[in-house]
């Protein structure tokens, strides 16, 4: 139903780009809520769906693990090297 609503990528229409969606994305992750009765309400609440091609439901899925250990030491590598740029060149 939603696809059928949105048929194009909501993502790549913020960029002015017409890309057909294939994918449905749950803006708030079914599996983050306890029990039956609130995930089936998650499952079909249209707010909490975003219609995605592959490309871009593969970056938000990617973003939304950017707080785990990897993303912490990549920008803590990355706010060293700008210290050393700035201060030490
Ligand atoms: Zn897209
Ligand atoms: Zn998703």
């Amino acid at each position: 139903m939603k696809l059928r609503n949105n048929p194009l990528c909501e993502l790549c229409k913020n960029s002015d780009l017409i890309v057909p969606a294939t994918e449905v994305h749950h803006i708030i992750p079914v599996e983050s809520v306890i029990g039956e009765s609130q995930m089936y309400a998650l499952m079909f609440q249209y707010n909490n769906l975003m219609s995605l091609c592959h490309s871009c439901h593969a970056d938000i899925h990617r973003q939304m693990f950017s707080h785990s250990k990897e993303a912490v030491k990549a920008n803590q590598r990355r706010a060293t090297e700008s210290f050393i740029d700035k201060f030490l060149k």
